[in-house]
């Protein structure tokens, strides 16, 4: 059976879901969306995709910032992307993308207010997001990630994307696999499409919200693990660069690239170079829990059974 999305009110072949070249997030951005990723487990043939209703939640909050009307509750919302799973009847791991965005096809209009909305969700299979069988290199971005004062980064908008996607394509371009980005001060930021974490000893260090990091999903879960399960210290604060260099661990934190244990920055090893104790626990605990393997926290998964074997 064919991929299903779900645009502007109607289950589509995904195949068939388009959108006009005069479409206003098209030319600027205009969108809030979402990355979600539907964990297949095999063992008891369910989907699990985890804290669903917290991505809605954070891509309402970008909606308003755009003044984009959603056209569904949050509890919709999370039925439209159950249901497009099972009618698509993945068996295998997934990426969701939900995305409300300025569907006017009209060009040269910059008043938001004037501009029709529109909504569609899609999902397609997905593996690592970023491959490697170990520790990743990265570097640190001539980029610098955009500040609250010009657009602000804690909502997942298209347009925005523009600052990470420079930084990443420059990262991988010079033979690294990730980028870091300083925020506008100087101080560490995050990854591209990641938060990120230093450990020192029982302690994790990760850059406060107001250092305009996205709010990860991922990031909230990780400082839960950490105090609730490995009895770890978190502190939320300023990160300086030179920190980098230094830390026993490094690791990068997101719904697509799950944990991602950091081996080197800037050609520097980063502890011995390999995924560390701490990064390693931790990306045990949260692969089991986003496949729905720890009873504890399954319900924070909303669950889809796929109809039919996918085509
Ligand atoms: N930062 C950026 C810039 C991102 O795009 C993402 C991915 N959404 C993250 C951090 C991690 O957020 P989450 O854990 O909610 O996926």
């Amino acid at each position: 059976m064919p991929a299903v999305a779900f645009l502007n009110g109607e289950y589509v072949p995904l195949a068939e879901a388009k959108v006009g070249i005069m479409t206003h997030a098209l030319h600027y951005g205009t969108a809030a969306f979402e990355g979600i990723r539907g964990n297949w487990n095999a063992t008891d043939g369910k989907m699990y995709i985890f804290k669903l209703r917290e991505h809605y939640e954070r891509m309402a909050q970008g909606c308003k910032l755009l003044w984009i009307t959603l056209p569904y509750s949050v509890e919709k919302l999370c039925a439209i992307t159950v249901e497009v799973l099972e009618r698509s009847g993945f068996q295998q791991d997934v990426y969701i993308r939900p995305m409300a965005y300025k569907a006017e096809e009209k060009v040269a209009n910059l008043n938001l207010k004037a501009l029709k909305d529109g909504f569609f969700c899609l999902a397609v299979p997905f593996g690592s997001y970023i491959e490697s069988d170990g520790a990743i290199s990265c570097c640190v971005a001539s980029w610098r990630r955009i500040d609250d004062t010009m657009v602000p980064p804690r909502f997942k908008l298209s347009g925005l994307y523009l600052n990470s996607i420079l930084a990443k394509t420059d990262a991988l371009a010079d033979g690294f696999d990730e980028a870091i980005m300083l925020n506008q001060d100087g101080h560490v930021c995050e990854g591209t499409g990641e938060n990120i974490f230093l450990v020192y000893g029982d302690t994790l260090v990760t850059p406060t919200l107001e250092s305009n990091v996205l709010p990860g999903i991922t990031r909230a879960t990780v400082i839960r693990l950490a105090r609730e399960e490995l009895g770890l210290r978190v502190e939320e604060r300023l990160v300086d660069r030179s920190e980098l260099y230094v830390a026993e661990e490094v690791f990068l934190s997101g719904t697509a690239a799950h944990i991602q244990g950091v081996g080197k920055v800037d050609h520097r090893l980063v502890g011995d170079g390999k995924i560390g104790p701490v990064t390693g626990k931790l990306q045990t605990a949260y692969f089991d829990i986003v496949h729905g393997n720890n009873p504890a926290y399954r319900s924070q998964s909303t669950v889809a059974t796929p109809r039919v074997a996918a085509s």
